[in-house]
């Protein structure tokens, strides 16, 4: 998309992009996306990376990783490309290898990958190709035999494809592990050892991962050599320019507080977190019965059919996207505008993940939770890692305060029930004071 920027903007830009030493193509192609400055992982991770050195980034998505990897490999690949094709025996040029291969936990991920390398890489001759399971290999097999300098892929299907030697891994000079700590999370440490047991000892690594626990540091260290360390805070970057708010409801409540809040025009965007498969295609089912035109995307559907629902979501034509984490997780969608927490996270990190999906890049967003009896012990994790209270909306038509006053047997929660009909008002306190 063509942005016309003004000129103070693009004296900005000039400024700041030109900083990094980058070549006119890639200049050119920021600025085709209304990019004025580069973010602190831009910043600090750019010219390291052009330099050569290993990298180590403890970033999210949201904070621009994608661009901080993909701008740099681009440059050094396309300038490789040049003095190789300066010398004439070299072959270099005539052949395309992989050379680059960036290893991401989820397809979305990887698809968005691959996406952000086109974006960036519109007016250099790179080729790249994204390859993951669930579908069939055929065109991936093809694309392949044509010829790629870039690979982006997921474990499993990328061991596919090296066992049955339609990928060799001999010429990589540069490579990323794209959400580390995430490929841990979701069982793939074999996988990803392996893969790396097949690389040149001779290259350059990029290691992002949102959080640095045990695991991921001692992975790190086998991998890197001498790495620069970039730290983005998920506070600095994403969760100060969010607006986050607070809902107490109870369990049963939460889908009629969803509808409500959801049939305010104002939300344009939203994408909403359910704990479970099953719970996000309820959510889905119940606010299209209220007439909110929702989709829910999770692991049990196939991948074209998560592929459709998020090209429905980001083309605008589906409002809400209900998901599980492992769903969402990486899920790029420029201008969301809310992210509701409909179950809080057992894990704090993952809230900060999800509500960065808003407020991207600098931008404003928002950020809602609800949060039933059962929850309170997350939220209280949850403010402790962000080091703040979420702020409280009390006046809404579902908090737990108005509605056990007097309440009728089919409102009582379970908690009531134990407490006797009697209790309905001390319920109301009970759960404030243990917020
Ligand atoms: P990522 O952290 O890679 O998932 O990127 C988050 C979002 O920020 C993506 O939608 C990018 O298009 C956008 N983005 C990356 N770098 C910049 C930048 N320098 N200025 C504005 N937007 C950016």
């Amino acid at each position: 998309m063509m942005v016309a920027l003004p000129y103070f903007l693009i004296k900005f830009f000039e400024v700041s992009f030109n900083n990094l030493q980058l070549i006119e193509p890639l200049l050119k192609a920021l600025h085709h996306e209304g990019y004025a400055k580069p973010t602190p992982i831009q910043e600090q991770g750019i010219p390291k990376i052009l330099e050569g050195r290993d990298l180590l980034a403890c970033a999210q998505t949201g904070t621009g990783k994608t661009a901080a990897f993909a701008i740099p490999i681009l440059q050094l690949m396309h300038q490789q490309k040049q003095n190789a094709s300066r010398q004439q025996n070299s072959g270099y040029a005539q052949r395309r290898r992989i050379r680059t291969l960036v290893l991401t936990p989820t397809r979305e991920l990887a698809i968005q990958v691959e996406e952000s390398l086109r974006t960036y890489g519109r007016y250099l001759d790179i080729k790249h190709l994204v390859v993951f399971g669930g579908v069939s290999q055929f065109n991936q097999v093809n694309a392949l035999r044509r010829g790629v300098d870039i690979l982006v892929a997921t474990p499993g299907r990328l061991l596919d494809l090296i066992n049955q030697r339609h990928v060799s891994l001999n010429e990589i000079k540069f490579f990323v592990l794209d959400e580390a700590d995430r490929m841990l999370d979701m069982g793939f440490v074999h996988d990803v050892k392996r893969i790396i047991s097949k690389l040149p000892a001779q290259k350059q690594t990029l290691f992002f991962s949102a959080t640095i626990p045990t695991e991921i540091k001692q992975l790190a260290n086998v991998l890197l050599q001498n790495p620069v360390k970039v730290e983005v805070s998920p506070g600095a970057s994403t969760v100060d320019t969010i607006q986050q708010s607070l809902y107490f409801v109870e369990k049963q409540n939460k889908r009629l507080l969803l509808a409500h809040l959801l049939s305010d025009a104002a939300v344009q965007t939203a994408l909403v977190f359910s704990k479970t498969k099953h719970g996000a295609d309820r959510i889905a089912r119940d606010l299209n019965r209220s007439n909110i035109m929702a989709e829910a995307i999770h692991g049990n559907k196939s991948q074209n059919e998560r592929q459709r629902t998020l090209n429905n979501f980001k083309n605008k034509r589906t409002r809400i996207l209900v998901a599980t984490d492992i769903a969402a997780r990486g899920i790029d969608i420029d201008a969301l505008s809310h992210v509701i927490n409909f179950d809080l996270p057992d894990i704090p990190e993952t809230y900060v993940h999800r509500i960065g999906r808003t407020g991207r890049a600098g931008a404003s967003g928002v950020a809602i939770s609800f949060c039933d009896y059962e929850e309170k012990i997350c939220l209280a994790d949850i403010q402790k890692l962000i080091n703040k209270k979420i702020p409280v909306v009390k006046d809404h038509p579902y908090d737990v305060a108005l509605m056990h006053p007097q309440p009728q047997a089919s409102q009582q929660s379970n908690f009531n029930k134990r407490r006797n009909a009697g209790g309905g008002k001390r319920y109301g306190r009970t759960f404030r004071q243990r917020a």
